[in-house]
């Protein structure tokens, strides 16, 4: 992304009441994350291949944050009750599968969990997506999230829709779906919730 496209892309989002940040590395946005958030905050993880790479969750329960993060759970209930607990967090940090210029932040869940922290529930969000997340519009996203990501994420999760051999998108109604909940924020209300933090870095898919 050259540099007339962030600006672009920056005014866009602080329009939307959405702030956005620029990063080099990973690295970076690690520890301006640790900077920001208390010690005493208790904070919900959506999970991505971004989020793993960051490896933000150690880090914050070695210092003593409460972490909801549900690759930590032993099981099934376990996994749904720290998806839960998420949802009320003072921070929750997660990805995205694509976000646009134009000023939209679009994703999809399998089971719900992430979209719905991001749109409502903790106090404030943070979105960290790599440069390869990074689109003109809203249908370009769309189309990315649904070509792209569903395809990789669902091979990764072990899941067989028929994007997964068609390498697209064939609106499938399959039980293996992993696009139940598409989401496209558009703006906030509160001006100080999301946080966009953008990394000169390929993250995800
Ligand atoms: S609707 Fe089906 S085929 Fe399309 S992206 Fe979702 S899971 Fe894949």
């Amino acid at each position: 992304m050259n540099e007339e496209k962030f600006i672009r892309l920056k005014k866009n989002f602080k329009l939307r009441n959405i702030e956005v940040q620029y990063f080099e590395t990973l690295e970076n946005v690690k520890s301006f994350i640790l900077n920001i958030i208390p010690i005493k905050c208790t904070i919900g993880i959506g999970h991505s291949v971004t989020l793993q790479k960051l490896d933000i969750t150690n880090a914050l329960l070695e210092r003593g944050n409460i972490v909801y993060d549900k690759e930590l759970a032993k099981n099934r209930e376990e996994c749904k009750d720290l998806k839960k607990k998420a949802l009320i967090t003072d921070w929750y940090i997660t990805g995205s599968n694509a976000i646009s210029i134009d000023g939209q932040i679009v994703n999809v869940d399998h089971s719900g969990n992430r979209v719905a922290a991001i749109t409502f529930g903790p106090d404030k969000v943070i979105i960290v997506v790599g440069k390869n997340k990074v689109v003109d519009t809203v249908d370009e996203a769309i189309r990315r999230v649904k070509n792209v990501a569903c395809p990789l994420n669902a091979k990764r999760a072990g899941f067989n829709p028929p994007c997964v051999t068609l390498n697209k998108c064939v609106d499938c109604v399959s039980k293996e779906r992993v696009c139940n909940s598409l989401s496209i924020i558009e703006g906030q209300s509160d001006s100080n919730r999301i946080k966009l933090f953008i990394v000169n870095e390929e993250c995800g898919f």
